[in-house]
């Protein structure tokens, strides 16, 4: 049997099946129809924020989301990320100005958003690497100072809370993803959340191609809706999501206990709500992680070198060296966490990678 990084959590099929049936009867298949309405209400009950907006996915949903806050020229983002993160902008004409990331949160490093050139920047863009939130407080102070939006990349972000509030709940806005191999999922999909209803409101225009109750209206839009059969499974995962997070925590917990003494993890402050989402560990040298990805793929185990190469690396125009981001990157793997992962495995695991320490 093979164990890969990440498996696509799958819901009671009965009970996906009573909300397709729920489309079924309706005649009702997408463009906002009752099953993504209740999904909406839904998360903004679960998650403790004010709009969710849901779209076709993450990448779609930054990109529809740099139209709705006008955004031009350059934004300030980290290079520890997934590659979505940078092609999103670049996909919209914006050039990402890199900062380096904190060497303990893994996270942009505010310190350098300020000493960046800031010639053009018409937005900070961070991501909660691993669901660990950035430095809200401090980009948020410095976006007000530079009087741009910072917006935030929360892929990995659901359910964390920061002093037991959302952390969707700071900046302009923030993206999810709801990709079949995320921590909460519709198969493909995300959400835009924003307190902010104007933008919302905005943000629902452009995502039915400019359209207001299917009349054109002068703005530019494109299709980034979510189908009702998306709404279905988002709907019968959430209905599970306690015994997801608890089943991710046990084998999280588990791999802290037997490597967190000998390996480096990510700092999650104390006064953070984690999520389990990824199971991250640093390596002191590259040939080490590389002899133990091996030592892994020799029992069928496949852990994923995320995020590597770190992010300023694709382009040759790079102007900013990212040090930090670029040592760490060499050195991170994440190993396997889903909640069907047997707590047999992640001890088989854990005997593996402790012997390359
Ligand atoms: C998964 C991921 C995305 C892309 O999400 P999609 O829903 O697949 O478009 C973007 N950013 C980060 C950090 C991710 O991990």
């Amino acid at each position: 049997m093979t164990t890969p990084v990440v498996k696509p959590f799958l819901p009671n099929i009965s009970s996906y099946m009573k909300y397709v049936s729920r489309a079924f009867d309706k005649g009702y298949l997408t463009n906002r129809g009752p099953l993504l309405q209740e999904l909406e209400v839904r998360l903004a009950e679960y998650l403790g924020v004010k709009n969710v907006i849901c779209v076709a996915n993450c990448t779609l949903g930054l990109q529809v989301l740099y139209k709705a806050l006008n955004l031009k020229g350059k934004v300030i983002t980290t290079p520890f990320s997934y590659v979505a993160t940078r092609s999103s902008l670049e996909w919209e004409g914006i050039t990402p100005v890199f900062a380096d990331i904190e060497a303990h949160s893994w996270n942009i490093d505010p310190r350098n958003v300020l000493l960046s050139s800031w010639k053009d920047v018409s937005a900070v863009l961070g991501v909660h690497v691993y669901g660990n939130p950035c430095d809200l407080v401090e980009l948020n102070r410095i976006a007000q100072k530079k009087n741009v939006p910072v917006i935030y990349d929360a892929a990995h972000a659901f359910g964390v809370k920061y002093q037991g509030k959302s952390i969707l709940s700071f900046g302009t806005a923030s993206v999810l993803s709801f990709h079949a191999t995320k921590l909460f999922h519709t198969g493909e999909g995300g959400s835009i959340v924003t307190d902010d209803d104007e933008l919302s409101e905005v943000i629902r225009e452009l995502i039915s191609f400019g359209t207001v109750d299917g009349a054109n209206q002068d703005r530019l839009g494109i299709n980034a809706k979510m189908s009702e059969l998306h709404a279905a499974m988002g709907l019968s995962v959430l209905d599970e999501l306690p015994s997801i997070l608890s089943k991710r925590r046990v084998v999280f917990e588990e791999y802290h206990e037997r490597l967190g003494s000998s390996f480096i993890m990510q700092k999650i402050e104390d006064a953070t709500t984690y999520n389990y989402s990824y199971c991250p560990i640093l390596f002191q040298t590259e040939a080490k992680l590389l002899e133990c990805v091996s030592a892994l793929e020799s029992i069928s185990v496949y852990p994923r070198r995320y995020f590597y190469p770190s992010l300023e690396r694709f382009s040759s125009q790079s102007l900013v060296d990212c040090k930090i981001a670029d040592k760490i990157s060499k050195r991170i793997l994440c190993l396997p966490i889903f909640p069907s992962l047997s707590i047999d495995s992640v001890h088989k695991i854990s005997n593996v990678v402790s012997r390359y320490s």
